[in-house]
């Protein structure tokens, strides 16, 4: 997705283009997430002073793994971004962003935005994805799915340690 900043800036106004980007290598190196299709993007781009100001609202369908119970579930991930990128020279621009900057740094008349909205989808993954807030997971002995499973009464399990401390406490005693 290139956008011509000499037209950008010489039209002064906003550009709104819309675009499909394949996540498919992208997604393939981030555990416990699949796309369920392609990463739909909406950018409006505009000058602002010596900045390209570029916002606009990403959507990407996505096959979950719940870390939970492990069950795959399809759920839509939709957010917004905003950032103002600033045309430097070459050198700087290979430095890449800097800490201290409030804006992204490209060099040259073509803005591509690609990177920079793959960057953001990464950022945007939840990391613990969960199939339903309640999820019960799985039982830690047998590997069962909980959900949808009557509650259980669970045995009371002394941990080993503090059993050794019971003992202690005995001994103290007697
Ligand atoms: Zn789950």
């Amino acid at each position: 997705m290139l956008l011509n900043v000499q037209e950008l800036k010489a039209a002064k106004a906003r550009l709104t283009l819309r675009e499909t980007i394949d996540v498919a290598d992208l997604l393939s190196q981030v555990p416990g997430v699949r796309p369920a299709g392609p990463l739909e993007a909406d950018v409006a781009a505009e000058p602002f002073g010596e900045f390209v100001k570029v916002a606009g609202r990403l959507d990407c369908n996505l096959e979950w793994t719940c870390v939970r119970c492990l069950t795959k579930f399809e759920e839509p991930l939709h957010f917004t971004y905003d950032e103002r990128f600033k045309q430097v020279p070459k050198e700087v621009a290979d430095l890449g962003e800097q800490d201290d900057e409030d804006f992204v740094p490209f060099h040259g008349d073509q803005l591509e935005l690609r990177p920079y909205l793959q960057d953001e989808l990464l950022l945007n993954l939840p990391l613990s994805p969960t199939c339903s807030e309640d999820c019960k997971g799985l039982d830690p002995e047998t590997g069962e799915d909980l959900n949808g499973k009557p509650e259980r009464p669970r045995p009371v399990k002394i941990d080993p340690r503090l059993e050794a401390l019971k003992g202690w406490f005995d001994s103290e005693r007697s």
